[in-house]
C-alpha cells in the first residue's frame, strides 16, 4: 500500500488540467499520483471553446478564428466575433506537453494501469489496480460514471454524437478565415444534425457530421453525410482528398443532477463530474473552471467544497431545450433558426457560456418561438425540482 496526498485517476482533459494546475501552484510540494490506463498521447480529440480573455493553455492553441459561419434553412451567414475568439487545441499536444512536465517533477508520479476500483475504507479514499493499492487524502477521478450501477436514468437520454474526417486536398478549397459552427441538415428528422467544419488551412480541414439525438448511427452513415457534404459544397470527389484521421465522439447531454462525490473523499471530475454543458456538449472550458476551483479550495486549507457547474437558471434553460430536442426536434430546429437570426453570435456565445445577465437571457428567450418553451416548462416542472 502506498500513500499520497492526492491521486488523479484518469489523465484526460480534466485529470491533466488538474495535475498541471497543481504543478504550477504551491501544491507542487504535495505528493501526487496520476494514473491512467494509457499514458501515450493520442491525436483523437480536438477541443474547441470560445474565450473573451487569454485562453487556457495559450501556448498550445492549434488554430483560432474570429469569424464563424452558420447555415440554416438555406441561409448562409458569416459573422465576426467581436468579444470572443474561438480556439482549438489538439488532445495530442495537450497530453504531450503536460505529461512531459509531470515526468520531470520529483513529487508527481505517473503510473500506466487500469483502475479496478475506487473505495473508501472509513478514513481514506483508496484506489485499487490489479497489483497495487494506493491511499490519499483526496482522489480526483474521471474514470467512472457515478450514475452507473444506480437505478437513476436520464429523463432525456440524449447524446451529442459525431464522426468526422480530417482531410487534405491537393487544390485549395477551404476558406480558413472562418470556421463553420453549424450547417444544419434539415433532412434529418429524429433529432438535430449539422456539419461542423474547422479549416486548418486552404487544403486541410476537419469536417464532422454531428447529431443531437438518443440513438447512435452506424459509422458509415455519418461518413456518407461527410462525403456528400464535401461533394455538394466543395465539389470534392473521394479522389480529390485523402483522409488523414477520423474523429468519433459521443458526449452525454445529461439531465440528471450534479453528483460531486463518487464516494467519500473521491471527487468526480470532468464529464463524469457533470461538467459537460448539457445542451451543447462543450466541456473543456468548464473543466478549467472546475479544476481552478479545486486548486483554490485545496490551497485555502479548508475541506473541499465542490461548486455546481451551473446556476439554477441555466440548468432550467438546458433542461427545457433537451425536452424540445428529444420530443419536438422540428421545433428545436426553428429555435436554432431564430436564435442565430435574431442575435449576434457574441450574444449567443455569452448565453451558452453562462456569462449572460438575466436581461441578456430574457432578450435571447424573447427572440425564439415561445410555444415550445411554454410546453417544455410545464412538462419538465417536476424534473426541474430534482436538479
Ligand atoms: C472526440 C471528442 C471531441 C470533443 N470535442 C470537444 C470540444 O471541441 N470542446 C469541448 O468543450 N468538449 C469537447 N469534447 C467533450 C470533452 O471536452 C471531452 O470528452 C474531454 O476529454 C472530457 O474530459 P474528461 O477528463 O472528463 O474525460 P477524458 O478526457 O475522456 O479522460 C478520462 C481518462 O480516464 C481514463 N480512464 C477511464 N477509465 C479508466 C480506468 N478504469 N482506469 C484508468 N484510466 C481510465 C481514460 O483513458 C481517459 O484518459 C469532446 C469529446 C470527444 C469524445
Amino acid at each position: 500500500m502506498q500513500q499520497y496526498d492526492y491521486i488523479i485517476a484518469g489523465a484526460g482533459a480534466s485529470g491533466l488540467s488538474l495535475a498541471w494546475k497543481m504543478l504550477h501552484s504551491p501544491l507542487s510540494k504535495k505528493k501526487v499520483l496520476i494514473l491512467d490506463q494509457s499514458l501515450s498521447p493520442s491525436h483523437d480529440k480536438t477541443w474547441c471553446f470560445w474565450d473573451a480573455e487569454a485562453p487556457p493553455f495559450a501556448d498550445l492553441i492549434y488554430r483560432k478564428w474570429t469569424k464563424a459561419e452558420i447555415s440554416i434553412f438555406g441561409t448562409r451567414s458569416i459573422e465576426h466575433l467581436n468579444n470572443y475568439t474561438y480556439y482549438c487545441l489538439r488532445s495530442v499536444d495537450f497530453q504531450n506537453h503536460i505529461l512531459n512536465q509531470l515526468t520531470d517533477h520529483s513529487h508527481f508520479d505517473l503510473l500506466e494501469a487500469p483502475v479496478k476500483e475506487l473505495s473508501f475504507d472509513g478514513s481514506n479514499p483508496t484506489l485499487h489496480t490489479d497489483t497495487n493499492t494506493f491511499k490519499a487524502d483526496y482522489i480526483f477521478q474521471s474514470c467512472f460514471n457515478p450514475w452507473d450501477n444506480t437505478n437513476s436514468q436520464p429523463r432525456y437520454p440524449l447524446l451529442q454524437h459525431f464522426l468526422g474526417w480530417e482531410i487534405t486536398t491537393s487544390k485549395p478549397v477551404f476558406d480558413d478565415s472562418f470556421f463553420t459552427l453549424m450547417d444544419f441538415d434539415k433532412t434529418f428528422e429524429s433529432g438535430i444534425a449539422f456539419i461542423y467544419l474547422l479549416p486548418w488551412s486552404k487544403n486541410s480541414a476537419l469536417i464532422e457530421y454531428t447529431i443531437f439525438s438518443n440513438t447512435l448511427l452506424e459509422k458509415k452513415k455519418y461518413e456518407e453525410k461527410v462525403s456528400l457534404y464535401l461533394s455538394n459544397r466543395f465539389k470534392l470527389k473521394p479522389v480529390d482528398y485523402s483522409i488523414k484521421r477520423k474523429e468519433f465522439g459521443k458526449i452525454p447531454m445529461e439531465d440528471r443532477p450534479h453528483k460531486p462525490w463518487y464516494k467519500p473523499g473521491i471527487l468526480n471530475l470532468g464529464t463524469v463530474g457533470g461538467v459537460t454543458k448539457p445542451s451543447t456538449g462543450y466541456t473543456f472550458k468548464r473543466i478549467q473552471k472546475q479544476t481552478d476551483q479545486i486548486v483554490e479550495n485545496l490551497l485555502s486549507g479548508r475541506d473541499l467544497q465542490p461548486q455546481p457547474p451551473s446556476k439554477k437558471r441555466f440548468k432550467a434553460y438546458d433542461l427545457w431545450l433537451l425536452h424540445i430536442i428529444d420530443r419536438h426536434p422540428k421545433d428545436a430546429l426553428q429555435i436554432f433558426n431564430h436564435l442565430f437570426k435574431n442575435n449576434s453570435l457574441d450574444d449567443v456565445f455569452r448565453f451558452l457560456a453562462e456569462e449572460s445577465s438575466i436581461q441578456d437571457d430574457l432578450k435571447i428567450m424573447s427572440s425564439v418561438p415561445h410555444a415550445p418553451f411554454l410546453r417544455a416548462i410545464w412538462k419538465t416542472r417536476s424534473r426541474l425540482r430534482e436538479i
